[in-house]
């Protein structure tokens, strides 16, 4: 291994995913913490045996930490809720997603394939929905399967369980290449996790050279709504008076909440603050704020990742040594897809 491609970056996500303080890495290793934070300041590169302890360790190949082309920090991560969450879980469930995008710019790379997105060009969040829509060919009725929507266009659902109830999802631009990391926990519902996924679609298209204030989260909840159901198509649908049956069919046709709905019908300007108030003072009081009537919709689930790997491991001769992993992390990560054991993998 040529030494001068030790990539410090690697190792410091390499800890965090795992929880471990630079502390507990150097009584693991038995060395002193000043090394670890040498090793991760880059003024120090660690022994092969040492390289080697921790590979084992954290369950990759020696290689791993040797990749300096890679861009591991590239990527805003903004967090609609990061206040009650520790420092210490959010990096950890930072480091894991910005892992599992690794393996996702391996495979990217090995397809050449990109993500199928538009730039901004001072476009606002509506009209930056609109054009999406229009260069995907989707016309302007509701979206069935919004999951495989992004996935077509290359899109990648990092799905994993985050640990955190507090944290729904979040995303990674690496190189033009958008990664939606999602909570898969089961305490969100199929339109919130939609509306989710819209919301950070909008972060990695809108925000990527911008200062995260309060006004992007505004943007991206904007475009999630015009995305989910142009103004056009749903303004006639948005028509009050309305029963609560009605409102209940609306939400099982858009895939949208209750909540939404409304809150689109105020902002549109189809119902007046006054009725407004008094149908979120109605919904709070069934306890509709908190668990709405699931009116039909299915939690959605993403393949594009679990498919490419399948494909990766089919067609590559040693499929874990061009990702760098070690069997057993392969499979803790990959357990969804099967596993190795279900799979042909080159080595055996
Ligand atoms: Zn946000």
């Amino acid at each position: 291994m040529d030494q001068n491609h030790f990539n410090p970056a690697l190792l410091k996500l390499a800890r965090e995913e795992r929880g471990f303080s630079q502390k507990k890495l150097a009584q693991e290793l038995c060395i002193q913490q000043s090394s670890v934070c040498k090793y991760e300041a880059g003024v120090l590169i660690p022994s092969d045996d040492t390289i080697r302890s921790i590979s084992k360790l954290f369950g990759y190949q020696s290689t791993f930490f040797f990749q300096d082309d890679l861009p591991v920090y590239s990527g805003l991560i903004f967090h609609r809720k990061r206040t009650s969450l520790s420092a210490k879980k959010r990096m950890s469930i930072e480091a894991e997603a910005r892992l599992r995008a690794i393996d996702v710019l391996h495979l990217f790379k090995w397809k050449g394939m990109k993500s199928n997105i538009i730039p901004r060009e001072n476009r606002k969040p509506e009209e930056m929905a609109q054009a999406l829509r229009e260069h995907w060919n989707v016309n302007d009725g509701p979206i069935e399967n919004l999951t495989k929507l992004l996935e077509d266009n290359k899109i990648v659902i990092l799905s994993f369980k985050f640990d955190a109830e507090e944290l729904d999802g979040f995303v990674l631009n690496v190189d033009n290449i958008v990664c939606i990391a999602m909570n898969n926990d089961g305490g969100f519902s199929p339109d919130r996790q939609r509306f989710t996924m819209c919301h950070e679609l909008a972060h990695a298209l809108l925000h990527q050279n911008v200062f995260p204030d309060k006004t992007i989260e505004g943007e991206a909840d904007r475009f999630a709504a015009e995305f989910l159901a142009p103004r056009k198509a749903i303004e006639s649908d948005l028509v009050w008076p309305m029963t609560f049956e009605q409102l209940k069919q609306l939400k099982g046709k858009w895939k949208i909440s209750m909540a939404s709905l409304i809150y689109r019908a105020h902002k549109l300007g189809t119902i007046s603050d006054a009725i407004y108030r008094r149908i979120m003072m109605y919904m709070s009081s069934h306890g509709f704020r908190k668990h709405e009537p699931e009116c039909g919709l299915v939690p959605e689930t993403p393949t594009l990742l679990n498919n490419m790997i399948q494909e990766f491991l089919a067609e590559t001769q040693d499929a874990l040594s061009e990702l760098k992993l070690s069997e057993w992390r392969f499979n803790e990560r990959y357990k969804q897809s099967g596993g190795l054991s279900e799979m042909s993998v080159g080595k055996a």
